[in-house]
C-alpha cells in the first residue's frame, strides 16, 4: 500500500465518528420522495457540509421533486474524474419510525434511509474529507445527489437523471452507493421497470342478466393471467400489484383499475415486454370491454456488460493491493439510478456503500463499522485507479 493510501485510511478512521453523526442527522430529517420540503432539507444539510469543506457546489431546483446537487472536490485535478452518487429520498412515511427516527444499538444504526441511501452519502462525504485532509490532488471527485430515485424519477420527469448523467460525463468510473449486503457483492446489473395504470370500461347490468353485460372485473382477471403467464425471475416479470373496481355482488361491474409493473434485464427484453403489454391491453377478452393504459413511470435497465464487469476487476485488484478482501459480482431485480450513467457508457458499479439490510421496511439497519470499511474501499479506488 502506498503512503498516501495509508494516510487516507488513518484519516478515515479518525473521521468516521463524525460521519456517523452526519448519517444520524440526515436520517432524522424525514424525506419520503413526495415530501419535497423534507428532501430539500436533507439537500441543504449535505450542502452546508460541502460548503464548509470548500467543494464546488452545483444545485438544480425542481418544482415537485427535491432539488439535486453535485459537490466537487479538486475540480482541476489532471486525471479523469471519479463520480460518486446516492439519493436523498426514502420510501418511508413520516413518523412511522417514531421520534427520533434514527437509533443506535451496538454496532448497528436503525432508521429511515440508514442504508437506502443517506448512510451511503455519509460514507462518500467521509471519503472526500479524508482525501482533502491528506491533500489528494490527482483527480476531481464529484458526489452527485439525487432526489426522486424511489419513484423512478417521475416527479422530475427524468430531469434529475439528466443532471446526473451530465455531471458524470467523462468519468473514469461511476460508483453508486446503494448499500452492500453481508454477501459482499458489487452490483453490475439491475432490471429496468415500467409501471402503468390500466382503466377497463365495461357494461353495467343486473347480475341476473349478466350475459348481457360486459364485466370489467372479468376482463381484468383475463388480463392479469395473460400478463403473468411466462413470468421468469431471470428475465421478464409482470406483476399486477393493485386492483380496484365494482360496487355490489348483484351488479356486473363496468369499471375496474389495475396497476401493473414489468421488469426487464436489457433493452431487447424491454422491447419484448413493451409489445406483450400493449397487445394484452389492446385485446378485449370479454366482448364489450375496452381498456386504456397510462404510464406511471419507467426506468431503464443497468445491463451487466463488460465495462461494468471490468470495473469490478479493477476494484478487486486495488483491494488486493491494499489488503482489503475482494468483492463478488451480482445482478439484482431491483432498479436504480446507476442504469443511466451505465447506459451513457461510463463504467458503473452499484452497492459500493454501507453494509445493511431491511431496505423499505421498518427493520432498515446498517452496520456502523462498515462506514469506515467501505470508505476505505472507495478512497483506495479513487487514489489507485489506473486511468
Ligand atoms: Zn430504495
Amino acid at each position: 500500500m502506498n503512503e498516501l493510501t495509508k494516510k487516507v485510511f488513518d484519516k478515515i478512521d479518525e473521521l468516521s465518528g463524525k460521519y456517523l453523526n452526519v448519517l444520524v442527522d440526515a436520517c432524522n430529517i424525514e424525506s419520503k420522495t413526495e415530501n419535497k420540503e423534507g428532501v430539500d432539507k436533507v439537500g441543504a444539510y449535505f450542502s452546508s457540509i460541502a460548503e464548509n469543506m470548500g467543494y464546488v457546489i452545483k444545485k438544480r431546483e425542481f418544482e415537485k421533486a427535491g432539488n439535486v446537487y453535485s459537490f466537487t472536490y479538486n475540480p482541476t485535478g489532471k486525471k479523469k474524474q471519479i463520480s460518486l452518487s446516492g439519493h436523498m429520498d426514502t420510501v418511508h412515511k413520516k413518523g412511522i419510525f417514531g421520534y427520533p427516527p434514527t437509533k443506535i444499538e451496538g454496532d448497528y444504526v436503525y432508521g429511515p434511509g440508514v442504508n437506502d441511501c443517506k448512510g451511503n452519502i455519509a460514507v462518500e462525504l467521509l471519503v472526500m474529507e479524508a482525501l482533502k485532509a491528506c491533500d489528494y490532488d490527482e483527480r476531481p471527485v464529484k458526489l452527485i445527489l439525487q432526489s426522486d430515485e424511489e419513484v423512478n424519477s417521475y416527479l422530475s420527469d427524468h430531469k434529475t437523471l439528466e443532471f446526473m448523467v451530465e455531471e458524470a460525463k467523462g468519468s473514469a468510473a461511476f460508483l453508486n452507493a446503494e448499500n452492500i449486503d453481508s454477501n459482499r457483492c458489487l452490483t453490475i446489473g439491475r432490471k429496468g421497470i415500467t409501471a402503468y395504470k390500466i382503466t377497463i370500461n365495461g357494461k353495467k347490468i343486473h347480475a341476473g342478466l349478466c350475459t348481457n353485460g360486459s364485466s370489467a372485473i372479468k376482463e381484468a382477471a383475463h388480463k392479469i393471467i395473460e400478463f403473468e403467464k411466462g413470468n421468469d425471475n431471470d428475465s421478464i416479470t409482470f406483476n399486477c400489484g393493485i386492483i380496484s373496481g365494482g360496487e355490489a355482488t348483484n351488479i356486473v361491474c363496468d369499471m375496474c383499475e389495475l396497476f401493473v409493473e414489468y421488469r426487464f434485464k436489457n433493452m431487447q427484453q424491454k422491447k419484448t415486454a413493451d409489445e406483450k403489454f400493449k397487445k394484452i391491453v389492446e385485446t378485449s377478452y370479454v366482448e364489450g370491454t375496452n381498456s386504456k393504459a397510462e404510464q406511471i413511470s419507467t426506468r431503464l435497465p443497468m445491463e451487466p456488460d463488460d465495462k461494468n464487469k471490468n470495473l469490478v476487476h479493477i476494484i478487486n485488484d486495488i483491494c488486493k493491493q491494499v489488503g482489503i478482501r475482494p468483492f463478488g459480482m451480482a445482478e439484482t431485480p431491483g432498479g436504480a439510478d446507476s442504469a443511466y450513467p451505465s447506459l451513457a457508457g461510463i463504467p458503473t458499479v452499484d452497492s459500493i456503500g454501507i453494509e445493511g439490510s431491511g431496505c423499505h421496511t421498518l427493520n432498515e439497519k446498517a452496520r456502523i463499522s462498515s462506514i469506515a470499511e467501505m470508505a476505505k474501499v472507495v478512497a483506495a479506488v479513487i487514489i489507485n485507479f489506473p486511468e
